[in-house]
């Protein structure tokens, strides 16, 4: 049998389905013509009056035709009667091929499906036959949709519209799907955005959730999506900067991302100055010769006690009187930074180029603690200098704290990570790490003497507050060291980072609204 052949002639059936997606009606139509044993080259199926095999079926009442609408029940034994349903037995496997191919956009999409129905009843060797073209057509249009599916999950991007007073934004999106899975797709939006009040333009169909309810609706334009906003500026911004020039890879890229998708993709705009410029980046990048494995950085000595003895690492260090003045103070703070560069109190210096300390003026207002140096910090031996550094210093500036009046530095001082190919990627440092640096950390504090330390993320606020600490639950309100120190928790930058891109805006904010807790603390001029 052929795929293409086949004619409703005489006593052809015409199933009219009531949408695109009425995968129901297939079902129930199919059924109940495989009851009646219609022949898959008698049938013609059609969309709201669009006949799915045009050329075929072109005008199948043409007297000698029947029509069925597959949305309407049907009694007795003609076609205006209820199906006799047959107990049809199919492999589980077909129900979900019927789910992804009957969301293709071919309009023969519907003749094939009944067509290997039929054949898988009367032809039973074609359920293990791989080799079968129909099946394989079949497969191939399932994956294309498979495909489809989870292009749009990775690639729809928000734009929020600010609404009346009392009404949530509404964030909306335009997005060209291949296929008709904008219904089978919309859940996982309704999941991964349930507090968002968003909507998803697409040409042939729109979904819309207002918290609770899924509503679809025609297509849309182009032109009914808004255009840029903040949010954007702020995803641009961040894939400027995670955008490696020496891990350039054009042809993957193009494989995830394919250039079609680029139309509707904010940060498209950036990829071809950003490749054309990756040459010379790299270039740059390899010139810089500070930023080599500086091996030889950590090699003043401090006493290497096994791992069981960490709990008290650091006694040797001389303790300094409450009332030093603040030049002894900085003196000290330099004397710990030295020590501090030869320490082998855990394995993490064996891999790491340098021990990075913090960073800042004694007696600054504000000490922000993150957990390790990533990889840019772990080069240049310095806190906060790669992506979530420079988020955190737009997010100070933004909400006017000034750079001179923080200490930023971590919980841990060695960059910890695991190779990937020639790739460094973060590994998140352990409990044993974070206490063999504890003490580190507790002599900045001590010397720094900062009005409020602000703990990003989990390690950093275990570090700082001394026990487990759950970020969520506990960010955004001022706790109490030990010593009276107020700490505020939040979010680690990277965190934000690693948000997904339409949910990226509102993390944002809502992090900014926890570091101007920070900001409105009422903590008098730092000493000078
Ligand atoms: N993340 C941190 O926690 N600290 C840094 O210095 C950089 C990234």
């Amino acid at each position: 049998m052929s795929f293409d052949g086949g004619v409703a002639g005489e006593g052809g059936l015409c199933i009219t389905l009531e949408s695109e997606t009425d995968l129901a009606g297939f079902r129930r139509a199919a059924r109940r013509l495989m009851a009646d044993g219609v022949a898959p080259d008698r049938v013609s199926w059609q969309i709201g009056g669009t006949a799915t095999n045009a050329d075929l079926f072109e005008s199948p009442v043409n007297g000698a035709a029947d029509a069925i609408d597959a949305t309407q029940s049907v009694k007795g034994d003609d076609h205006s009667a209820t199906p006799r349903e047959a107990p049809l037995s199919v492999p589980r496997s077909f129900g979900k091929l019927v789910d992804s191919v009957g969301l293709h956009v071919d309009r023969s999409r519907f003749v094939l499906l009944y067509r290997l129905l039929w054949r898988l009843q009367h032809e039973p060797a074609l359920r293990g036959d791989p080799l079968d073209a129909q099946w394989i057509q079949a497969d191939r249009m399932a994956h294309a949709v498979r495909r489809d599916q989870h292009k749009m999950t990775a690639f729809v991007r928000f734009r929020r519209i600010d609404r009346e007073a009392g009404q949530a934004p509404l964030h909306v999106a335009w997005y060209e799907p291949d296929h008709h899975i904008v219904e089978a797709t919309a859940p996982f939006f309704a999941r991964r955005f349930a507090q968002m009040h968003w909507s998803i333009l697409t040409p042939r169909r729109s979904v819309s959730w207002d918290g609770s309810v899924l509503r679809f609706a025609d297509g849309a334009a182009r032109d009914d999506a808004p255009d840029a906003d903040a949010g954007e500026a702020l995803w641009l911004t961040y894939y400027q900067n995670i955008f490696n020039p020496s891990r350039l890879k054009l042809a993957m890229m193009r494989k995830e991302m394919p250039v079609r998708y680029w139309k509707n993709l904010p940060e498209a705009v950036l990829i071809d100055p950003l490749t054309a410029a990756a040459h010379q980046r790299s270039s740059a990048m390899i010139a810089q010769q500070p930023t080599q494995a500086l091996r030889t950085i950590r090699r003043l000595a401090v006493s290497n006690p096994p791992m069981a003895d960490l709990e008290t690492p650091h006694r040797s260090l001389p303790a300094l009187a409450a009332n030093a003045s603040l030049a002894e103070r900085a003196q000290a703070l330099g004397e710990i930074r030295s020590a501090a560069s030869g320490c082998t109190q855990c394995p993490l210096y064996q891999h790491a180029t340098q021990t990075v300390f913090g960073e800042g003026a004694i007696g600054a207002r504000w000490m922000f603690v993150g957990e390790q140096p990533g990889d840019q910090e772990d080069l240049r031996g310095q806190p906060f200098v790669g992506p979530a550094g420079q988020l955190l210093a737009k997010a100070l500036d933004e909400i006017g704290i000034e750079r001179r009046l923080v200490y930023l530095t971590n919980a841990v001082k060695h960059f910890k990570f695991e190779l990937r190919g020639k790739r460094r990627i973060h590994k998140t440092a352990g409990q044993r790490e974070a206490a063999a640096c504890l003490d580190w950390l507790e002599r900045e504090i001590a010397l720094v003497r900062p009005q409020a330390i602000v703990a990003l993320g989990a390690t950093a606020a275990r570090a700082v507050l001394g026990r487990g600490v759950a970020v969520l639950r506990e960010r955004g309100r001022w706790q109490r060291r030990a010593d009276g120190t107020p700490v505020l928790v939040t979010l680690h930058p990277s965190a934000l980072l690693r948000t997904e891109p339409q949910q990226r805006e509102h993390a944002y904010a809502a992090w900014l609204a926890d570091l101007r807790i920070a900001q409105v603390e009422q903590l008098s001029e730092p000493p000078t």
